[in-house]
């Protein structure tokens, strides 16, 4: 089977892991800011704060945020449940924004529409989180221009964005329109950690107080414990323990060395299979005119013209050994949303983008002869 994703471990990532099996310290150790810097420096962030996963950072950066009961959070269905179950851990109240149909990323005339109607309600969100979804950089500078009108925060959802670039080449991650950006480092994504995820900001504080969030709450510098003696720590916040363990931030150091070549062939790839399909009735995605995508997914839409459905297709190149897969299910379709209130139509861009998903197989690594198979397979069920 060619997955749709796929890890990508050297000798060199090995001799990494081993080398802190070998240390003193498991967790809580160097490689944990060694990992921090390396995320920070690429996407152009002065502060970089490494947690158990992107779900824990989104969670740490919403509280930081103060995010809390009676606030409102939105974000876009076409997500990862963490995108919104980010704000309903903080007790706040979620809300989602439809998609742009052609970038199936937040649609931000449908945002700006979204806010009028809550200004009149007194409904505003206090946090947007839009999503890089696929790795391809959002509209966040409009987005950000209405968080100055309306008034609310943006935490950027990075999980498929390393790497990637806005117009003028600054880096996703860089906050320079946001509050802060969270980047996954689960094995399907574009550099892996096993789990991990890292929060980036331009904001000191907000950074000092993930990192309190992170570890229980406690620190062990203050003035009292130089009077009390070494032993001496002090909870001041009901923080977690979302830590990243050293061995998991060794393996992200040192797969972030691979940063630039995993996404360049990625990029390779995507442009390749846009050549390639370009005949086939599918819509294809937009290339990323300025700026760069990081690729993470190549989503097709399968429109009725294909004379096939997408579940047709999906079953045909699943037993086919292509490895296809659909992001993403409507977040607002899921049991848990709808016991919160909603219901199929409230998001009709989502949810028409959702019935001819498909993600074929991409990921680098990923051999020339692996990507003629998957083009192959949709040339001969399509064409
Ligand atoms: C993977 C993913 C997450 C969650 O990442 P974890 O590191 O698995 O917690 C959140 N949002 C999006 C868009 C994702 O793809």
């Amino acid at each position: 089977m060619i997955p749709y994703g796929r890890q990508d471990i050297s000798e060199e990532d090995i001799a990494a892991v081993l080398e802190v099996l070998h240390s003193r310290n498991l967790t809580q150790g160097p490689a944990i800011p060694g990992f921090e810097e390396a995320v920070a420096e690429a996407a152009g962030a002065p502060h970089a704060v490494a947690l158990a996963n992107a779900t824990a950072g989104l969670h740490l950066a919403c509280l930081a945020l103060d995010l809390g009961p009676g606030d409102r959070l939105w974000t876009v269905p076409n997500s990862f449940l963490a995108s919104a179950n980010c704000g309903r851990y903080c007790g706040a109240e979620v809300d989602f924004v439809d998609i742009h149909p052609r970038t199936f990323d937040m649609d931000p005339l449908a945002l700006a529409a979204k806010l009028e109607r809550a200004r009149d309600r007194a409904e505003l969100p206090s946090i947007v989180v839009p999503v890089h979804f696929g790795g391809r950089p959002c509209p966040l500078k409009k987005i950000a221009e209405l968080g100055q009108e309306f008034g609310f925060k943006i935490l950027e959802d990075a999980s498929h964005a390393i790497g990637a670039k806005f117009k003028g080449d600054s880096a996703v991650g860089c906050c320079a329109h946001s509050s802060a950006s969270v980047f996954s480092f689960h094995p399907v994504k574009l550099v892996t950690s096993g789990e991990g995820g890292v929060v980036t900001t331009q904001d000191p504080e907000l950074a000092a107080k993930i990192r309190l969030l992170r570890e229980h709450g406690v620190s062990r510098d203050s003035v009292t414990a130089k009077r009390e003696g070494a032993w001496y720590y002090e909870q001041s916040l009901l923080g977690f323990n979302y830590r990243l363990t050293d061995l998991q931030a060794a393996l992200g150091r040192s797969q972030m060395t691979r940063l630039e070549s995993f996404v360049s062939q990625r990029n390779q790839l995507a442009d390749r299979y846009r050549r390639e399909l370009a005949d086939l009735p599918l819509v294809l995605p937009l290339p990323t005119e300025s700026g760069r995508s990081a690729d993470h997914l190549f989503v097709v839409r399968v429109p009725k013209k294909a004379g096939v459905t997408r579940r047709e297709l999906f079953d045909a190149l699943r037993e086919r050994g292509i490895g296809v897969h659909v992001h993403y299910i409507p977040i607002h379709l899921q049991p848990y949303y709808r016991s919160l209130g909603f219901s199929p139509g409230d998001f009709p861009q989502a949810e028409a983008y959702y019935r001819e998903a498909l993600s074929i197989p991409l990921f680098h690594g990923m051999s020339e002869a692996e990507q003629d198979r998957v083009i192959g397979a949709l040339s001969e069920l399509l064409g």
